[in-house]
């Protein structure tokens, strides 16, 4: 059987432009990483369907996203993270396993009931985690409540799914949407898929008795706050009828990306705060979890607001994921909202940004 190459992935999708940027800046990467080692492993706390969990989130160095070695999206600097070769032995993904348990052995007093597997790209791409692999990681968590793995929609498949729903866990597929906007999805991230594939991969979780969880980004480049905030707005409303969570994340500038490239002519600024908190006071009333994981707040390569009450929105943007109760925005004001709503009403998606 022929084996598809990125090339052949990326013809006809139109984005050969994007790609092609894309390719050079992430040729630049030069550090490798060990196949045996997780990319990151750390203990938090989730918010889900059936309350609050001890979260296990690993993040499984697979190889990278088949997307990414296209090209892949405008923000995305996972791929520079991973193994050179863009494969890794079930094996070495295994004794990645085992680091993730020691490190919760380590650092936790219980086993978390909820189990994140990330790998910076599907973890239901065979390509990336085989039948094999993905099977032994359902049977090492088969005693946890809930597991939730990353997909692009194309790699969504109930018999896929079933893998850990035979085994009596709550499972989740983590999609990441970006946008319910197709052509923000497509023109300023840079992913290929559409709404309606996302809808299909619902449905297809659904058949598998599994759910659905969106990550959507804020502020891609290209738009201004403004366009930002309402495509978001917008974006959560639309997921919430596919998606029992929705993960709503400010872009971060990350290294060797068109982000990164932008960032460093002046050409991006991460979104600020109050937009955050902003989308997730407008959208409370919709009939899912909403939440959102500001990574990098209060730097400039993060989502940020003035410097001095960064801290504090960040808290409650932490409070507002856990108890989904708006009125913890009413409890944290600066003088910079001035400035915010500024950029609201005078950023222009050709002239940016408008502040640093
Ligand atoms: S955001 Fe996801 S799909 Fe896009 S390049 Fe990164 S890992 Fe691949
Ligand atoms: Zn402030």
């Amino acid at each position: 059987m022929s084996k598809p190459t990125p090339e052949v992935y990326e013809r006809g999708k139109g984005m050969d432009a994007h790609n092609e940027v894309m390719r050079s800046i992430r040729s630049r990467k030069q550090k490798q990483y060990d196949p045996h080692e997780p990319t990151r492993v750390w203990i938090d706390e989730d918010n889900t369907p059936d309350g609050v969990y001890q979260s296990l989130t690993i993040i499984l160095n697979t190889g990278g996203c088949r997307w990414a070695r296209a090209g892949g999206c405008t923000m995305c600097g996972y791929v520079a993270e991973s193994v050179e070769g863009g494969s890794v032995s079930h094996d070495a993904l295994m004794d990645q396993i085992d680091a993730c348990l020691a490190h919760e052995r380590e650092n936790a007093d219980e086993a978390s009931g909820l189990v994140k597997i990330y790998t910076s790209g599907s973890f239901l791409d065979e390509r990336e985690a085989s039948a094999e692999t993905r099977r032994a990681i359902a049977e090492t968590f088969a005693d946890r409540e809930r597991i939730v793995v990353e997909s692009l929609p194309d790699f969504v498949d109930r018999e896929k799914l079933a893998d850990f729903t035979d085994r009596g866990l709550e499972t989740d597929v983590a999609v990441g949407l970006e946008t319910a906007t197709d052509r923000v999805r497509h023109d300023c991230v840079n992913k290929y898929f559409d709404f309606e594939e996302f809808v299909a991969a619902s449905e297809e979780a659904d058949a598998a008795g599994a759910g659905v969880k969106a990550y959507l980004l804020m502020k891609p480049p290209f738009l201004s706050e403004r366009e930002a905030l309402e495509d978001m707005k917008a974006s959560v409303r639309k997921c919430a009828e596919h998606a029992h969570t929705v993960s709503m994340n400010p872009c971060n500038v990350q290294r060797y990306t068109m982000v990164d490239e932008l960032y460093f002519r002046g050409g991006y600024r991460p979104p600020w705060l109050w937009s955050v908190a902003e989308v997730l006071c407008d959208t409370a009333d919709v009939d899912a979890i909403v939440v959102s994981d500001p990574v990098g707040h209060g730097s400039d390569r993060g989502p940020h607001n003035c410097g001095d009450c960064d801290d504090r929105v960040q808290r409650a943007i932490k409070d507002f994921d856990l108890r989904q109760d708006p009125t913890v925005f009413e409890q944290v004001s600066c003088d910079c909202e001035g400035a915010w709503e500024a950029v609201l009403e005078e950023e222009t998606s050709y002239a940016l940004p408008l502040t640093r």
